[in-house]
């Protein structure tokens, strides 16, 4: 990098990875990045970043990177590469022939993350108007789908409450499933910095992470809960609300519905809910229960912030509806300093979401059987669009096992490596008869697929990015793409070889006709963004400057707020004499999921093989010491890592990340899912571990 020399000129741009979404000044000489710095005038971040976003952008230049369209008839065959005309009339063609024989509701598409907002717009809007069907679905599927179900029936909306900055203003903060200090550091550390002022915390997590005890902070409380047991807890917290009289009756008289509220106040008041009873349950001694409720009740402005240890669960949507249900209760949403924020892993996880990639709802989370929404869809797009949800992922997966589902395009998503049960997702590749992969690298999907179309990375895009907070910032392109052509024009290319006219010069334009449809949208441009520096959703009117900094001030999406009642239901994965062990997931500070793009540079270093946490008295049981290879098998698969013996876990519960797929998590959690919106149960997996004495 610094042989590079220095810069000649900047652009300023957005991270691609986390949902921090910080803004870097990508320094440039000719078309070669020669360092990314964080700006300062960035929002998000304040001029502070983490390795990830400053130091792991090779990965765009490397190596791997795949620059010309490819197509093959068999996936036994060599790939042979082709012009983009000819793998837009390949694939157009085969879609369409699986359609005249299959039915208009044989192939669907998967969007991702990773895209822009006007990329993830412009595939829903293929599927929907080109395929003819709502078999569209994105990888937040598999991670924050609850959150969507969960703040959708009790806020009416799936967003996060606050800013990031509004923890400046949080006396007690409770992190429930989430590890800021390795997956969201920017938020982390400013989130440690309120800590350090006198903040108190109560952290709701199965593993001593980071903010349980480090050299600078340290949490009053640690909920340290068997893993699967998230509504337990929540309920346990609630019964304590509400018996010891720390209801704030003012704020739920006015802002909350009457019938859900006296419905939620008898089913947790109930004994069987109080944490005397729970305990044994979630592992949690009845004491700690109540004084996390009592601290988080009384203590001031209390703030919650979760992640993935919240949403991937069986009861994962029940345990996001339980967090919603505390916060209003204690009167801790709609102001600053308090809320309930869901961090996303990925840097566009909310925008994927906003942009109207699930099967049941169209941009702006209006359910795709609402006639007045749809019509103006269809007046737009010049269509009649079904008003039947489509396919979620998993269902598309079991239809194609089926045979009644059969094409697929999949832009930005590696469905193979981190999708769970990757066996079941492999055979249901296997079946399929046309599989579009775009990517910029050949990812494990792409070893099903028929056409390769290469994508670009986030250096070579222009569109913006939605992060946790709501804030829509400006990605600007950086380098021409390396293939020719940016991912939106693909999607486009490819819709118009289906015979579906689109013809936008610029993402701006696509971002102008997101915002004409799409009310929460109505006041975004990119000239407001570009003078701002960036806008937050709800974002109502063109009037409307900078968007909405705190939801719900004065009362909710819904109008009233709901109260749903959170009936801890025991997960399918127990242990058992075969498999006595609970294996839960996370991150790493230096990686990124499953490693595509942070394996492919410097940042390798820092954590280059996963590592199997197992407590010191489970290793002593089975013979284990730190370092020796372990297998590790559970009902879906099996696999070996290597043992860190560790107290960071506790009795009874191993740990590993899943940013290895070819070694790590996903080949062995199993298909168990979220009751309402199937995402996979990656947080609980019964497995059994021994040493291997030879690989
Ligand atoms: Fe990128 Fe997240 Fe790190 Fe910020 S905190 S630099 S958005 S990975």
């Amino acid at each position: 990098v610094i042989e590079l020399g220095q810069p000649e000129h900047s652009v300023i741009t957005t991270c691609a990875y986390c949902g921090v979404g910080c803004s870097f000044k990508a320094e440039m000489k000719g078309n070669q990045v020669v360092r990314m710095t964080p700006w300062k005038d960035g929002k998000a971040n304040e001029g502070h970043s983490c390795i990830k976003g400053r130091f792991a952008w090779g990965y765009a230049t490397h190596k791997d990177r795949i620059t010309q369209p490819m197509i093959r008839e068999k996936i036994t065959d060599p790939w042979r590469e082709v012009s983009w005309d000819e793998a837009f009339q390949h694939a157009a063609r085969e879609f369409r022939r699986i359609q005249a024989t299959h039915g208009k509701d044989s192939i669907g598409g998967i969007t991702s993350s990773r895209c822009t907002n006007e990329e993830t717009y412009l595939v829903q809007k293929l599927i929907r108007a080109a395929f003819g069907n709502n078999n569209v679905d994105t990888c937040a599927r598999v991670c924050h789908s609850p959150t969507g179900y969960g703040l959708g029936q009790t806020y009416g909306t799936s967003a996060g409450t606050q800013t990031f900055k509004s923890v400046e203003q949080a006396d007690v903060i409770m992190v429930i499933g989430a590890n800021p200090s390795e997956a969201h550091p920017v938020f982390g550390s400013r989130l440690k910095k309120r800590l350090r002022q006198g903040a108190r915390l109560i952290v709701v997590d199965p593993r001593v992470i980071d903010l349980v005890g480090s050299p600078h902070v340290r949490a009053d409380v640690h909920l340290q809960l068997k893993p699967g047991t998230n509504v337990a807890v929540i309920t346990a917290l609630a019964h304590v609300v509400v018996t010891e009289g720390l209801i704030d009756e003012a704020y739920v008289a006015e802002r909350c519905d009457a019938h859900s509220t006296e419905i939620w106040r008898e089913f947790v008041a109930r004994p069987e809910n109080s944490p005397e009873s729970l305990s044994a349950a979630c592992g949690v001694p009845a004491e700690l229960l109540r004084q996390a409720a009592r601290l988080y009740a009384t203590g001031g402005n209390s703030a919650i912030y979760y992640g993935l240890g919240v949403t991937e669960h069986a009861q994962g949507s029940t345990m996001v509806m339980g967090i919603a249900n505390l916060a209003m209760a204690c009167g801790m949403v709609g102001r600053e300093g308090v809320g309930v924020n869901p961090l996303r892993g990925q840097n566009n996880v909310q925008g994927s979401c906003d942009m109207g990639s699930f099967p049941h709802e169209l941009p702006g989370y209006r359910h795709i059987s609402d006639t007045t929404v749809r019509s103006q869809f269809e007046a737009a797009w010049g269509v009649t669009l079904a008003s039947e949800p489509g396919l979620r992922i998993p269902n598309m997966f079991d239809a194609a096992l089926e045979g009644s589902f059969k094409g697929l395009y999949c832009e930005g998503e590696d469905i193979v490596q981190s999708d769970p049960n990757t066996q079941h997702v492999a055979a249901a590749l296997s079946a399929m008869e046309c599989i579009v992969v775009q990517d910029i690298f050949l990812n494990e999907t792409a070893k099903y697929a028929h056409v390769f179309l290469p994508g670009a990375s986030f250096l070579e895009k222009d569109g913006t990015f939605t992060n946790a907070e709501r804030r829509i910032s400006r990605v600007r392109q950086v380098m021409p793409p390396l293939a020719g052509l940016a991912d939106w024009e693909v999607t486009q290319r490819l819709a118009v070889a289906l015979g579906y006219p689109m013809a936008y010069a610029h993402p701006e334009e696509i971002m102008a006709e997101i915002a004409a449809l799409t009310p929460s949208f109505a006041g975004v441009s990119y000239d407001k963004i570009d003078r701002l520096g960036s806008v937050q959703w709800p974002c109502n009117d063109r009037t409307d400057e900078a968007g909405t900094a705190t939801m719900h001030i004065g009362g909710f999406v819904r109008g009233k707020g709901r109260f749903v009642p959170t009936q801890y239901v025991p997960t399918d994965e127990k242990v058992t004499r075969k498999f006595p062990l609970l294996l839960t997931t996370g991150r790493v500070l230096s990686q990124y999921n499953v490693g595509a793009q942070t394996r492919r540079t410097e940042n390798s270093q820092w954590y280059d093989e996963d590592r199997l946490e197992i407590h010191p008295v489970d290793a002593q049981d089975r013979g284990i010491v730190a370092g020796d290879w372990v297998g590790i098998g559970s009902r879906a698969g099996q696999t070996v890592l290597r043992a860190d013996v560790t107290e960071r876990v506790q009795p009874g519960v191993v740990y590993a990340t899943f940013h290895f797929p070819e070694s790590g998590a996903n080949v062995i959690t199993t298909d168990s899912s979220d009751w309402a919106t199937n995402c996979p149960e990656y947080k609980v997996t019964a497995v059994q571990v021994s040493k291997v004495s030879q690989l």
